[in-house]
């Protein structure tokens, strides 16, 4: 992949790692002839690490800090490092030197073969068996409910192309889900072994809690694939079914009773159908006001980002990197980032530039 390559990094309380994570980066990316910047996101640490990457950054031009107010957790730094990187390329990886940045010339050559999303997997993964072994049924439930054929979802090393990042938009816990969203988009995503490094400094930010939430948010990343854009084939769908059985049960205890001379008043059955009825008809509310805020966001125009180029006369006319700003834009509220740091010192963000973070449409997969 030729033009300049950003490495985002985030980090949270990773003080000790930074230093020489970046020895290691510039060992191995200036063996490989690569041009590069590194766009670290400060997580709202609390043990120094800003001041570590101050000092990095100061003596040269390409290490550039996105300071975030306070903790907003992975999935926002990630989205911050992508607003602000300026490359043509981009690959994530994390800032506790768990990650090889040897491994990167490899993890973007399938960028070249036409592959938009390449994601690590980290196939001996160095880590405790209570993560190893959940990890891996996290995978394989990912892979079955998503159907895109991934071992490692999760894995912080990645390569983008830039219309990716500029696309995609992730919050919250969603990091897990990058290749999910971007395929969602109909972005073309691959895997490509890697190594992994025991930790050597500081502490992992996840515990068991992470499959958990892991778990509703990938509800919420289906829910949004599938449905964000036709709500109530969902929940409209479920709903009418319900009512439909509820009037079965209901038509079969009034004949019994008309026709047979059977007391229904104390048969389960009657409240079964009942609520079967008041159940679906909430649910069929519900894909209702779905459809309405499905609506008003259609309203806005066709999203941009669904579009991968536009043609005319046999010459591309616009890519989707140069495309315009989406209705629904994939930038993340400037409000939470507090500075972005550059070499010549700090300059405050453009509080005011950046339109506020809605997530953008993704393809709608039939
Ligand atoms: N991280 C972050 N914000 C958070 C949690 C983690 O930026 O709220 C960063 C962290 O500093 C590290 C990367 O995300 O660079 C992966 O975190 P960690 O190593 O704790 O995850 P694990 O390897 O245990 O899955
Ligand atoms: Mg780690």
């Amino acid at each position: 992949m030729a033009g300049l390559l950003s490495l985002v990094i985030p980090v949270y309380n990773e003080a000790d790692s930074l230093e020489p994570l970046v020895a290691e980066i510039d060992e191995s990316l200036r063996a490989a002839g690569l041009e590069y910047e590194i766009v670290f996101v400060d997580d709202g640490s609390t043990d120094g690490s800003f001041a570590v990457m101050q000092q990095l950054a100061a003596p040269r031009g390409d290490v550039r800090i996105v300071k975030l107010r306070r903790n907003f957790g992975k999935a926002a730094a990630l989205s911050h490092g992508f607003a602000e990187c300026r490359g043509d390329f981009v690959v994530t990886m994390d800032g506790d030197r768990q990650d090889d940045p040897a491994e990167i010339p490899r993890l973007i050559a399938p960028l070249d073969d036409g592959y938009d999303l390449v994601s690590g997997w980290k196939q001996s993964r160095q880590d405790p068996l209570n993560k190893t072994l959940p990890s891996r049924l996290f995978n394989w439930t990912v892979r079955r409910t998503t159907g895109i054929p991934l071992h490692d979802f999760n894995c912080g090393l990645k390569s983008y192309r830039r219309e990716v990042v500029d696309t995609i938009y992730v919050y919250g816990e969603q990091h897990r889900y990058i290749p999910v969203v971007a395929a969602q988009a109909g972005f073309r995503v691959t895997e490509e072994k890697v190594s992994h490094r025991r930790r050597t400094a500081g502490r992992s930010k996840y515990g068991w809690q992470r499959y958990l939430r892991g778990y509703l948010d990938l509800m919420t990343v289906l829910f949004l694939g599938r449905y964000q854009h036709r709500p109530q084939h969902l929940f409209g769908g479920i709903g009418t079914l319900l009512i439909l059985i509820g009037i079965l049960v209901e038509l079969y205890l009034t004949v019994d009773k008309l026709v047979f001379g059977h007391p229904i008043g104390q048969r389960p059955l009657l409240l079964l159908g009942a609520l079967a009825i008041i159940v679906g008809v909430q649910l069929l509310s519900l894909g209702l006001i779905g459809e309405l805020i499905a609506n008003s966001r259609a309203r806005g125009g066709p999203d941009p980002a669904q579009v991968a180029r536009i043609v005319e006369g046999g010459i591309a006319v616009m890519s989707a990197a140069a495309g315009p700003a989406a209705p629904g834009s994939s930038k993340p509220a400037a409000a939470t980032a507090a500075l972005v740091v550059a070499a010549a010192g700090s300059l405050p963000a453009d509080a005011a530039g950046a339109p506020a973070g809605v997530a953008p449409g993704v393809a709608d997969r039939q």
